[in-house]
């Protein structure tokens, strides 16, 4: 839903969001919602900036970064964010931006009300996914779920290991 920054009352605007909705989609990455997203957004101009508010709740499936395997990945948002309008950047080069005005994001004359939610949701999700804090994940060599099968490559690993031991230590002995 697009909004005309111009037409938003004195007020400001509610929206209550309530979409049930297949997926995520950000750049290239597509990650499926599980029931509905809720949550409301509020829309108010303090002068010529536009002050955002705004709530977000759903679930997503993510891949675990360890197991890769997906899992219901809860996102809880509040948020609230200032923008000024894009007009106040012409005419200059982006070197002349002061520092303060870095972190503040900018509004062109139509606001896209789904984008904006969406990025929260999409900030909100962890760099490295995790399905529990003490995922095994797949083994490096031979590529099995550590979480429900076990394999005897780690104790190959380990033995190389001694055996390098061994060997520097006889090594030592030797001189
Ligand atoms: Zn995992
Ligand atoms: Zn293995």
């Amino acid at each position: 839903m697009e909004i005309k920054v111009t037409e938003i009352p004195r007020e400001g605007l509610f929206f209550e969001i309530a979409q049930e909705r297949g997926y995520l989609e950000w750049g290239r990455e597509r990650f499926p919602f599980l029931g509905a997203l809720k949550g409301w957004l509020r829309l108010q101009m303090m002068g010529s900036r536009l002050i955002v508010r705004g709530e977000i709740h759903a679930t997503l499936l993510l891949p675990c970064s360890r197991c890769l395997k997906e899992f219901p990945y809860k996102v809880d948002v509040e948020f609230m964010d200032e923008y000024l309008p894009a007009e106040a950047l012409e005419g200059r080069d982006e070197v002349e931006i002061s520092s303060e005005e870095a972190g503040i994001s900018f509004y062109e004359d139509v606001v896209d009300l789904e984008n904006l939610y969406m990025e929260k949701v999409y900030l909100s999700l962890p760099m490295k996914p995790l399905c529990s804090d003490e995922c095994k994940g797949l083994c490096p060599y031979c590529g099995v779920d550590l979480n429900v099968e076990s394999c005897n490559c780690h104790l190959r690993e380990v033995n190389s290991r001694w055996e390098a031991l061994k060997r520097v230590k006889e090594g030592l002995l030797k001189k």
